[in-house]
């Protein structure tokens, strides 16, 4: 029996370690899908070091996904009302050279935009910068991390001058007090979750804290829920920021040797008497009080969030404000401590780490810095300048870009922006004016695909072989395990082949994936995600393996040389030279231990400090009032994911959670005369969705909750994003999706 193939799991940021092996292998009858496929058997990779063996019910399924509606080859129309008709690969991507020059002549380079995805594999994210950003000169490159994790990636540049999570999963099993803020770990992160709990019910003087007004899974297993006001955050964190100084709660001396702007922070928590943030919050004083002695009675506080901060039109002060927690009291750079945000897609830590935003460049570069772009450029052989330092279009001015006629080519990439923007009729107007869109996805039909003129065939997870990192900065080699349908190919080699017939040649002259991420581990080297001691060959033979990961640390140098595609870099000078001599035919093959960042005090800021911030709380964008008096928040199911591409086509995941519904709170229900399951109609400024009542405590008074999965592909009226509005964080330009103001009208 041969080995099984080692991967990572496609869904959340967890990043769980998967194996696959075909069917024969299990000594089982032949299991088949929906479809009668014969299924590849998946289980949890337990040598993986952030998972160890364990996966949730999406994991556990996704070979599910492989065979249903995918789309195959490239298909093309003029107009977005009529048929699509089958194209040669030579035709499409000519059709798309022609676009580009086009677009380039007539209205700029900057006329061009590509939307990707925290689904890419690291290769992938890193050939569409070298083509958009390099190449034709636009940074008009950004992806669906936009609207998941752009505030975190703010906040972390802002407080410590990069970005990357400071802390590990290790983390969750040395904290003495976890505090959970805006995030439904339980059902979103499931794994994490699992390991959390588990210390939680080991220890009994270990402490956990959920911040969120829903009482979810997560805030179940809470020794203190605090159910806040939607958009109270601030409020919350700033109230216990002034307890702690009250109570003398501070560590002084790290305040004073790692931290600048202390004081104009201590000025202003000075304003957030307990009473008034606990009014505010609406939560009790006590309550409020307790959340402020977990944290000063613990050694060592672990933070933990997601959407619910990081989506919000003041997420990056959020994001600031929860650091700034950690500073006061020492609580970062050692175990069981620091700020940690919970990543939602597999690789949109990878697409960080590769530029994949429209304002950062790979190595955790950004582009307005004249010597990040220098550096860049050289690596890419590219003259000076090639590079723009204007930020380009964030994903929401993609879309007003459309309304505006100033985008003229839209390339989307392995997302469903027609389901997960905010607005959604105003998008899908957008999307109707574009000039030409080219899809390119795993799956047909999908909502986006009704707004394209060329549909260009992906492969998908186990199609490809690359690079994905997960929240904890793990390294994983996704290893590929079957060949893609039809005539899909991997994104990067689109890209690339698309660069080629532009004229670029030798900027493209990739020969496999591994070459790809050889040369963009290049590009991080000596940088604060320095993954230069990493390959593909390396991450086949170790496993997964966490940033910083310099080559210095490479302990067997004679197997990376031979397993580098470039043959390592390394030459036989260096070799000799003593920085490898020592360990030249030492055969150890064990990754080294997890990393914190930050562990001696010293930050990526010009001065080594970390930067406190101080806000006020501004709150909502779209506060309620009488027209509109409850405030709508959306969220993730356990078992779905996303906007359902993979999770809607597999009968078990279906078969558990069928349709969407909206949850309130039995006094609002009893008040407005609604019954459990009765259909009823939200309306927000922008549109109207229709779902089912599930009357329950779990929700907050005054706020109702609804699902985000579902798009118009599965009905009618059953979209989240059809009432959401686009109001952005100002800094990260992430969206307030979790919040707006919304009235219901039992049907
Ligand atoms: Fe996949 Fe996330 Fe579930 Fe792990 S927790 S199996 S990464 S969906």
């Amino acid at each position: 029996m041969s080995e099984p193939i080692k991967t990572l799991c496609p869904y959340c940021g967890v990043g769980c370690g998967l194996e696959v092996m075909p069917p024969a292998q299990t000594g089982k009858a032949t299991s088949r899908d929906s479809e009668g496929n014969p299924m590849w058997q998946v289980r949890g990779d337990r040598d993986h070091p952030s998972s160890k063996g364990k996966v949730c019910i999406k994991g556990g399924t996704v070979a599910e996904s492989l065979n249903k509606d995918r789309l195959k080859y490239p298909m093309m129309r003029d107009s977005l009302n009529q048929e699509f008709r089958r194209v040669s690969w030579d035709e499409a991507l000519e059709t798309i050279v022609h676009r580009i020059e086009e677009v380039k002549a007539t209205q700029g380079v900057d006329g061009i935009c590509m939307y990707g995805s925290g689904q890419f594999q690291t290769e992938d994210y890193y050939i569409a910068q070298k083509l958009l950003k390099g190449c034709l000169g636009t940074n008009n490159f950004d992806a669906n991390s936009r609207l998941c994790m752009s505030s975190a990636v703010a906040g972390y540049i802002q407080s410590f001058g990069s970005d990357g999570p400071p802390a590990c999963y290790d983390d969750l099993e040395e904290t003495d007090c976890a505090f959970l803020i805006g995030t439904n770990t339980a059902e979103c992160h499931p794994i994490v979750f699992n390991r959390l709990r588990m210390h939680h019910k080991k220890n009994r003087s270990v402490k956990m804290i959920v911040v969120d007004p829903r009482k979810t899974q997560t805030a179940e297993a809470a020794d203190l829920h605090l159910a806040i006001k939607p958009g109270t955050d601030i409020d919350l964190l700033n109230g216990i920021a002034h307890l702690l100084m009250k109570w003398g709660e501070l560590d002084p001396l790290y305040i004073d040797e790692c931290t600048a702007d202390f004081t104009k922070y201590a000025e202003i928590i000075q304003h957030y008497p307990p009473e008034i943030v606990a009014g505010r919050c609406g939560i009790d004083l006590n309550h409020l009080e307790q959340a402020a002695r977990y944290w000063a009675e613990s050694e060592n506080v672990l933070s933990m969030w997601s959407m619910g901060v990081n989506q919000s039109s003041e997420g990056t002060a959020k994001v600031r404000t929860i650091i700034n927690l950690h500073l006061m009291t020492g609580n970062i750079g050692k175990p069981g401590a620091g700020p940690f945000s919970l990543t939602g897609q597999p690789n949109a830590m990878g697409g960080r780490e590769a530029g994949g935003l429209a304002h950062i460049l790979p190595g955790y570069r950004v582009v307005k810095n004249p010597s990040h772009r220098a550096e860049v450029e050289q690596l890419w052989k590219l003259p000076s300048d090639s590079i723009s330092p204007i930020p380009g279009r964030d994903a929401w001015s993609m879309i007003t870009g459309l309304e505006t006629g100033d985008v003229g080519l839209l390339w989307i990439a392995a997302t469903n922006p027609a389901v997960s923007m905010p607005d959604l009729v105003r998008t899908k107007k957008a999307l109707l004016k574009s000039p030409f869109t080219i899809y390119q996805d795993a799956y047909y039909p999908t909502e986006t695909a009704a707004y394209a003129h060329l549909l260009l065939p992906a492969a998908q997870w186990g199609e490809k072989t690359g690079i994905m990192t997960n929240s904890e900065r793990v390294v994983t080699l996704c290893s590929q395990f079957r060949q893609p349908p039809g005539q899909a190919k991997p994104d990067w080699e689109i890209f690339a082949e698309v660069g080629r017939r532009l004229g670029f040649t030798k900027e493209f002259a990739f020969a496999s994936s591994a070459a790809v991420y050889q040369e963009f581990v290049q590009l991080t080297k000596s940088r604060p995600c320095d993954m230069s001691g990493l390959t593909h060959g390396r991450l086949r033979q170790q496993g997964a393996i966490q940033w910083p990961c310099p080559l210095e640390e490479v302990t067997d140098i004679n197997s990376f040389a031979l397993q580098c595609p470039t043959g390592g870099n390394i030459s036989q000078n260096k070799k000799e030279s003593g920085l490898f001599s020592s360990l030249l035919g030492n055969n150890k093959t064990e990754p080294p231990k997890a990393k914190r960042l930050y562990t001696n005090g010293t930050f990526n800021t010009a001065d080594g400090r970390a930067k406190f911030a101080a806000f006020h709380s501004k709150g909502l964008a779209e506060p309620i009032d009488n027209e509109y008096p409850f405030v709508l928040t959306i969220g993730r199911l356990y078992e779905h994911w996303h906007t359902m591409t993979r999770t809607g086509r597999i009968p078990k995941i279906m078969k558990r959670q069928p349709k969407p519904f909206m949850e309130i709170h039995p006094k609002d229900a009893q008040r407005l005369g609604i019954e459990e399951e009765q259909m009823i109609e939200i309306q927000s400024r922008r549109g109207l969705g229709r779902f089912p009542a599930k009357i329950t405590k779990a929700i907050a008074t005054g706020t109702v909750f609804i699902p985000m999965h579902w798009g118009a592909l599965w009905g009618e009226n059953t979209e989240a994003n059809v009432l959401t509005h686009p109001e952005a964080c100002p800094i990260s330009l992430e969206p307030e999706l979790k919040a707006c103001a919304v009235k219901l009208i039992p049907m």
